[in-house]
């Protein structure tokens, strides 16, 4: 379709476009519904009516193409999970099995620290979260160990030309105590990264005994991660 001063795109519309307050308004916000590679985006320009009649925006512009990320020596993620807490399933945080007398009712192992981990390193990337990239409904990762996402995340980290810089996680859960436990969960978080141990933090709180986490119906995990360039 033609339009007034050229064929409008996400990737053309900087120049096509003349800046004038007498012009129709062109709305275009990206990404679309079905898209959230990106935060929402709303341009709002105004396009001159150049020599021909300037026409109706077309239904059909495309406005959710991927945007080329900067290659930036930097990136942080971050990432958040929380799971309800039920009798009858293991408490596996991290790759551990916690004794406890309830654990997370999920359709995988349930493990609030890995998902969130997994879900900070794609953040970071500029990727979409972890119920995106590895759908539950695709039979390639239907049942899988978190730990599996974990490792596909750090191959897409490596692909993506980055490395982990450090990584501090949060855990919120009013029992059990996780004291005991942090080296262990710490170490084989350490491990599923490939990365030293020092260069991860493992914290963990409780809720002060209000709302579902603390009262031992939930667990939460919050994950910031730094990511460095090769
Ligand atoms: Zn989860």
């Amino acid at each position: 379709m033609t339009m007034a001063a050229s064929s409008v795109t996400t990737s053309s519309i900087l120049l096509p476009l003349t800046i004038s307050s007498k012009s129709p308004k062109l709305c275009l916000s990206f990404p679309c519904k079905n898209h959230t590679l990106f935060p929402t985006l709303r341009l709002s320009v105004t396009a001159s009516a150049a020599s021909t009649p300037t026409p109706t925006p077309s239904p059909s512009i495309q406005t959710h193409k991927p945007i080329p990320s900067k290659t930036l020596p930097f990136r942080v993620g971050h990432g958040f999970d929380l799971h309800r807490l039920e009798p009858g399933y293991p408490l596996i945080i991290g790759g551990i099995n916690i004794p406890h007398d309830r654990g997370c009712e999920a359709h995988s192992d349930g493990d609030v620290l890995l998902h969130c981990v997994v879900d900070a390193i794609l953040g970071a990337l500029g990727l979409p979260d972890i119920g995106q990239i590895f759908p539950d409904n695709d039979p390639k990762w239907k049942g899988c160990a978190s730990s599996v996402f974990v490792q596909e995340s750090v191959r897409l980290m490596h692909e993506a030309g980055y490395e982990i810089g450090n990584l501090d996680a949060t855990l919120i859960l009013q029992r059990p105590k996780l004291s005991p436990h942090k080296d262990t969960i710490k170490a084989n978080l350490s491990a599923l990264l490939g990365v030293d141990s020092s260069v991860v933090n493992i914290k963990a709180k409780t809720h002060e005994k209000v709302d579902s986490l603390g009262e031992n119906r939930s667990i939460a995990a919050h994950t910031v991660v730094l990511l460095m360039k090769k």
